[in-house]
């Protein structure tokens, strides 16, 4: 059993495994092994050994040889475990939201907010599986009352479940739900950054009384992942990630024509109609450009704000985004942690360089609480109209760095808004109905949000246009990425022609 896994006693240095395996864990991987940093003080808090070509595959057997006994209980008996795992993860929330504060240096409400969307995710598809008409067969009509066609929908089988390192419990619960729910096994590959929670959740589910073999980790990086991708045993891959990443994901997926699900990058907006109220406005565009340190797939760092409200929305903005505390989870009031590493910090600290020299303004930025001073931390902060192709308003920066334009008519709102290749999400504030009407038909996005903040709820799907990604998570539509449909047409009994 590996129900301990992951987790070390108080003031001890963590050290992961390469891998868990069918309930062992698997100390000696590759020749390759990475820290574990905590982000907000840039310390090294552990180490992990990567797994070696030879214990991925070993981990996509383990997960083969789980599938037959797995893929033949009950959805009702999968759904009770998915209920316990809920329940687990409720018993232990201190502790996983105090392992994403020390890992990713994310504020307490916002490791918590991460808690309870994994437990939602769960319960929600524990549900599904006690609702007998999901995994049901169901007849489909035919023009012809001598034959039954029906539909069967049946798990895929393995499935590598590889994620980032944003929100990396909830980017696995969204994976690996649905993927019990129906019956597959699955082998997952946590961002090297963050796997120490991907280690704990593991535990959980083994606690749960989910089989050894049903679910196994893989550490590592990139090469880890693509090991899995080209396996041959495996059915289907469902990978978060950024865009170039996903795109060789699916090269590999095409040999063997895996099923795919890609949750990728986008370069969201927010929208503000001249009939909005500021201050709502105001608090929407800082949630959806600064949470989590602006290192969201969702985020909507361009803003569109109408002309005539420009001047007293950049106003209340440089207000909000000066008041924002940068710091720790420790620090009291702290809103916004630290990137997630050196590497990004490096990484955003570029793009905005080159936006800059490209001619981008930075028109106010925030400030860092001197307990910033040793951890991975950025100011946020805002340009004022950039140019269309500038790299600030074109590229996800995946840092606290928004863009914001003015427009002056809602058609050029759209044809702004939709002016990228990628298609997420976007976020509409208005008063005015028919407008918002508008808006949700006309922006060229998976997901689209009228006067709330990033809501985001397992009955509702998540997933992009474009580069955005292929598929869909949460919902029913999640479970079915993680089944195969079959159907059968036959004759009805008592239809047979005479003397057969
Ligand atoms: P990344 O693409 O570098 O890595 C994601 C995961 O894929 C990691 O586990 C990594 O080790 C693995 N990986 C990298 N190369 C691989 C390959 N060739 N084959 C298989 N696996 C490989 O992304 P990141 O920097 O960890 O995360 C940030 C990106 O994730 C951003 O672009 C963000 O938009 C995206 N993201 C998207 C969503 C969504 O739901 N659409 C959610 C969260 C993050």
């Amino acid at each position: 059993m590996v129900a301990n896994a992951g987790r070390c006693a108080d003031n001890q240095a963590l050290v992961l495994p390469a891998a868990l395996i069918a309930g062992t864990t698997f100390s000696a991987g590759s020749e390759v092994r990475s820290p574990v940093c905590n982000a907000s003080t840039g310390e090294t808090i552990g180490w992990q050994q990567h797994a070696s070509a030879e214990l991925v595959d070993r981990a996509v057997h383990a997960a083969h040889d789980a599938l037959i006994a797995w893929r033949h209980t009950t959805p009702a008996a999968r759904g009770k475990l998915l209920r316990k795992i809920a329940e687990l993860l409720e018993a232990d929330r201190a502790r996983l939201c105090a392992m994403q504060m020390q890992v990713s240096g994310k504020p307490p409400f916002e490791a918590d907010l991460d808690v309870s969307d994994a437990i939602a995710t769960f319960i929600y598809y524990a549900g599904l599986c006690e609702d007998a008409s999901v995994f049901a067969a169901d007849s489909v009509a035919v023009p012809d009352a001598t034959l039954l066609a029906e539909r069967m929908h049946e798990p895929v089988g393995v499935c590598a479940l590889i994620v980032p390192w944003n929100f990396p419990m909830v980017t696995t619960a969204w994976k690996l739900a649905p993927a019990l729910a129906a019956g597959c096994t699955v082998v997952i590959k946590p961002s090297e950054l963050t796997s120490p929670v991907e280690h704990m959740l593991a535990g959980i589910v083994s606690e749960s009384g989910v089989p050894d073999g049903v679910v196994n980790v893989v550490n590592g990086g990139g090469e880890v992942g693509a090991w899995l991708t080209t396996h041959p045993l495996v059915d289907k891959i469902s990978f978060t990630g950024s865009t170039a990443s996903g795109r060789k994901v699916m090269q590999a997926a095409a040999e063997d024509m895996k099923r795919i699900t890609l949750e990728l990058g986008g370069k969201s907006a927010l929208i503000v109609r001249e009939d909005a109220d500021v201050t709502h406005a105001v608090s929407l565009a800082v949630g959806g450009a600064f949470t989590n340190a602006g290192q969201m797939c969702s985020v909507t760092s361009r803003i569109l704000v109408h002309d005539n409200l420009y001047r007293k929305f950049m106003a209340a903005f440089e207000t909000a985004v000066r008041a924002i505390v940068v710091g720790p989870p420790q620090v009291a009031d702290a809103a916004m942690g630290p990137l997630i590493s050196a590497a990004q910090r490096a990484r955003v600290a570029a793009l905005v360089a080159q936006g800059v020299e490209a001619g981008a303004q930075v028109a106010f930025a925030g400030q860092l609480d001197p307990a910033c001073a040793d951890g991975f931390f950025m100011a946020p902060m805002v340009v004022a109209e950039p140019a269309a192709d500038n790299v600030l308003w074109t590229d996800e920066v995946f840092g606290p760095v928004a863009c914001v334009k003015s427009f002056r008519s809602d058609d050029e709102a759209i044809s702004l808004a939709n002016d990228t290749r990628y298609g997420l999400v976007a976020t509409v504030v208005t008063n005015n109905e028919s407008a918002a009407r508008r808006y949700k038909a006309q922006l060229r996005a998976g997901l689209v949000w009228v006067n709330t903040p990033q809501l985001i709820f397992p009955q509702v799907c998540w997933g992009g246009l474009g580069l955005s990604g292929i598929g869909r998570e949460l919902g029913v539509a999640g479970l079915r990425s993680y089944q195969e449909m079959r159907h059968t047409v036959g004759l009805r009994s008592g239809s047979l022609p005479a003397g057969l």
